[in-house]
């Protein structure tokens, strides 16, 4: 479903669905930086309480947590997307 890294194809490839009225916005980023920080602070925490490493263990931490938070963007851009049309989310609309 996906043309390049984020992108979608106009159509499903498999079901031929219209994926053009997909549209997460900045959801797949948010989600996953928030919950990526979470776990980055969880186990610079634990690393600290449990070793206390010196200085440059922490910067491996971030550099492979950023990449953590990079790689779960698109999985979750998927999910979300799905979501939108298991859902059938749309435009919210007033009542005339
Ligand atoms: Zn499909």
């Amino acid at each position: 479903m996906f043309d390049g890294f984020l992108a979608l194809r106009p159509n499903c490839p498999a079901c031929g669905l219209d994926l053009t009225r997909a549209d997460t916005g900045d959801g797949p980023a948010f989600f996953a930086s928030f919950l990526g920080s979470l776990l980055l602070l969880a186990a610079g925490t634990w690393m600290q309480v449990a070793y206390e490493p010196p200085i440059w263990a922490y910067v491996v931490l971030f550099v492979v947590g950023a990449l953590a938070i990079v790689a779960l963007i698109r999985p979750l851009k998927g999910l979300l997307t799905a979501l939108q049309f298991a859902n059938k989310a749309e435009q919210g609309r007033l009542e005339p």
